[in-house]
């Protein structure tokens, strides 16, 4: 009887094992200057298990229901940001174990990703740095001489395991809206009164709210995010300038676009529900609507000198509801360059002389606006650190 109970117990047990063993197929390293991401991409969904020890400091990580294999992909990987080194070995028949040196006391995050876009089943660790503001992001400093500096949040879009669209010579849209956001800041920094702040400045993700975040943290008087945009019929071409809609979309392509961009998190790795979306719904209804008339106009004067150097692909400034411009009290756009999905525009994005251009369009929208719609700034810095309405006019 007893023996009865044990056979059909362990029947029971190999038939509830996963039927194959997942494979790992890489390990990806992202080194950011507030975090390190270590991704494991596997041709399927497993179960996982962190913990750390001290002495050295080290982060293990237990893959459950991998293949043998997966022992050698592991250990071609290399360290990077806090990971100085990463090993791995078999725990057991079934699990493999992933040992990575850290260079401080961390304390790991992790998730796991089901398939999105090119990606597969992801395991992700964050290690968080523990660091309450970014460093190597501001050139100058915030004050001189009693004047505040207009301060401008110039966001590149995409970036780390997000690449963005791809063009159809393989051009990423992540490193061209680097590429044309640090020469935007450069252009920016060279004004005076004017500082830039990048939230990214270099191939790392950063998720859509910390970007919004970093602006706010810096204090930024503008936002201002690149982008290349894309599109499966690739003679789709032109220019164009999105402002944040609450309500609906200026056009079914509009929309289309706001969702495509919105994933970037899904793409990129964050955790869903560390999202807040209800605060952010009500800080937007205090003061959306007098920082959306100025984006407008930043949007319109940006566009204008857009069209002097590239096609449009819409001559008004569109509306959409992007995630990365949902800080309530910064005027915000998001430039879609050009097409990455249209061979001649592919080009443009990829040609040094083009990216200045680009940057220089931008840079001519932001001074216009500073002159003419808002040009009591700079202000002098008071004591005063409220943020909602600040200089509004
Ligand atoms: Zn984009």
């Amino acid at each position: 009887m007893t023996r009865h109970l044990l056979v059909m117990l362990s029947l029971l047990v190999v038939m509830t094992r996963p039927a194959v063993a997942a494979e790992l197929r890489d390990v990806r390293l992202w080194a950011g200057p507030e975090s390190t991401r270590v991704v494991f991409d596997l041709d399927g969904a497993v179960q996982h298990s962190v913990f750390t020890l001290d002495n050295p400091h080290r982060i293990v990580i237990d893959l459950h229901g991998m293949s043998p294999e997966s022992v050698r992909v592991a250990n071609r990987a290399a360290g990077q940001g806090v990971v100085q080194r990463i090993r791995s070995g078999k725990r057991d028949e079934k699990t493999v174990r992933v040992v990575l040196d850290v260079n401080q006391p961390i304390t790991p995050r992790s998730f796991s990703l089901t398939p999105s876009d090119q990606f597969g089943h992801r395991v992700v660790l964050d290690l968080d740095v523990p660091l309450s503001m970014p460093t190597a992001r501001v050139q100058k400093p915030a004050v001189t001489l009693g004047e505040k500096l207009i301060t401008i949040a110039v966001d590149a879009g995409h970036g780390g395991e997000d690449p963005g669209a791809i063009g159809p010579a393989g051009t990423r849209e992540k490193d061209v809206s680097l590429v044309m956001a640090r020469r935007l800041a450069a252009l920016i920094d060279a004004q005076p009164g004017m500082r830039a702040v990048l939230t990214r400045s270099g191939d790392y993700s950063v998720g859509l709210q910390r970007r919004v975040e970093v602006a706010r943290e810096y204090q930024a008087d503008l936002f201002v995010s690149i982008h290349a945009n894309a599109f499966r019929k690739r003679e789709l071409r032109g220019s164009s300038v999105y402002v944040l809609s609450n309500r609906g979309a200026s056009s079914e392509h509009a929309r289309w676009l706001a969702r495509r961009e919105n994933a970037a998190d899904l793409v990129g790795g964050i955790e869903i529900a560390s999202k807040d979306s209800d605060l952010a719904s009500v800080l937007i209804d205090l003061s959306q609507s007098a920082s959306l008339e100025a984006s407008f106009d930043l949007g319109g004067r940006i566009l204008n000198s857009l069209g002097q150097i590239n096609r449009l692909q819409k001559t008004v400034v569109q509306q959409a509801g992007f995630m990365v411009l949902k800080a309530p009290d910064i005027p915000s756009v998001l430039v879609e360059t050009a097409f990455i999905s249209n061979p001649q525009e592919e080009r443009l994005l990829r040609d040094p002389k083009h990216q200045e251009r680009f940057a220089k369009s931008i840079m001519a929208g932001i001074r216009g606006y500073f002159d003419h719609y808002r040009p009591q700034m700079p202000v002098v810095q008071s004591a005063d650190s409220s943020l909602i309405m600040r200089d509004l006019p």
